[in-house]
């Protein structure tokens, strides 16, 4: 069997064609039966006795996503989301409020930021909004932000932005880096960006459960408080479990196979949808993700069209209201993110109703 036809194999069938990975990737098996598991075992012998005998494969899970991060001396904490992640982080910070980020910011990270006081300057970019590379020494040098906010790869666009080489100009400079790698991680290579802390979320390409995520950083980054909520506050034990059997699938997988796949799937996903009538694929082909963003024919709603494809073609898309980059995004657009194992003819089916719901 080929990755992809394991892939699908592992997990329940799709009611139609699924490309919505990028929003919430469809879970296996293993992952949903573990935190099914779990709650059985709190009915059984209570959930705090059920927590205590969980702990050794949520370490397992701790331990993937410093492997998969390349932070061998992180803290790995479980939250809810990426969105709590980068919650944790700035109310923990104890620096100036001053941050860099991408054009392309997430909207949401965006509010965070304002939210906790952060004054918020831009990274230089180029037409794509990609990070450009020669403008950044000189923005950092002349100008420095107490703190650089970098999104690897947004919500909003599959354009791959260059972690590494952020992270070695922050270095360079002595600006600490946090990465917002909701997109990124269990997509692109993540493990050696040398950022001082990355979050993700486990729902999106890591195809965990809904309703958690994960935090790896350098201790002093948490603050005591931050910390005592997370470790002793509340929280869902069977959903922490079903992330960490996520992770190891991933693992059995091998990153880079997915990684290669994922790419591939990129490149077939636009060549696919590069002659439906009126639609223009943002990214070029070759782009190194697996998320296409359409931009619409004038007077099309991608709104209604996400509904459309729903209702008539039980086919998953995403729309993409500008708020998600309102500092990049001009208008709203179409997402496809399909996994691993989508397949020409579900590249094929998804162009035709893409067709049929524009006319
Ligand atoms: C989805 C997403 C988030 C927010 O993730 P949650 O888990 O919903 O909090 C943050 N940043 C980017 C780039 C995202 O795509």
């Amino acid at each position: 069997m080929t990755l992809a036809e394991r892939w699908r194999a592992a997990r329940p069938p799709a009611a139609g064609v699924h490309v919505d990975s990028a929003a919430c990737s469809r879970q296996s098996f293993a992952s949903i039966d573990a935190a099914t598991q779990h709650a059985r075992h709190e009915a059984e012998v209570g959930g705090y006795v059920a927590a205590e005998a969980a702990a050794p494969a949520l370490d397992a899970g701790r331990a993937a996503i410093r492997a998969l991060t390349g932070m061998e001396d992180a803290e790995v904490l479980f939250t809810t989301g990426s969105s709590h992640a980068l919650d944790v982080l700035l109310s923990s910070w104890s620096g100036e409020r001053t941050a860099a980020c991408l054009p392309g910011e997430y909207g949401p990270n965006l509010m965070a930021l304002a939210h906790h006081g952060f004054d918020v300057r831009e990274l230089p970019v180029d037409g794509f909004g990609r990070l450009d590379l020669d403008a950044l020494g000189t923005v950092l040098a002349t100008d420095p932000p107490a703190l650089v906010h970098f999104t690897v790869l947004g919500s909003h666009s599959g354009i791959v932005q260059p972690a590494h080489d952020i992270a070695s100009a922050c270095r360079a400079h002595g600006i600490p880096l946090i990465v917002d790698a909701a997109q990124g991680f269990a997509h692109l290579d993540c493990s050696a960006i040398g950022a001082d802390a990355v979050y993700s979320s486990s729902r999106k390409w890591t195809a965990g459960p809904r309703g958690v995520g994960m935090l790896a950083t350098r201790s002093d980054l948490v603050s005591d408080v931050a910390r005592l909520r997370l470790t002793h506050g509340e929280t869902n034990v069977g959903l922490h479990l079903g992330l960490s059997v996520a992770l190891g699938e991933h693992l059995a997988a091998g990153p880079d196979a997915v990684q290669a796949r994922l790419r591939e799937v990129g490149a077939a996903t636009r060549t696919a949808l590069a002659d439906v009538a009126g639609w223009r694929v943002w990214e070029p082909v070759e782009e190194p993700s697996a998320i296409t963003t359409l931009h619409p024919p004038d007077g099309v709603d991608p709104m209604s069209v996400r509904a459309r494809l729903i209702a008539e073609h039980s086919i998953v898309t995403t729309y993409l209201a500008t708020e998600r980059a309102p500092k990049e995004m001009t208008r709203p657009a179409l997402r496809i993110s399909p996994h691993v194992d989508v397949t020409d003819t579900d590249l094929e089916t998804l162009a035709d109703a893409l067709t049929a719901v524009t006319r």
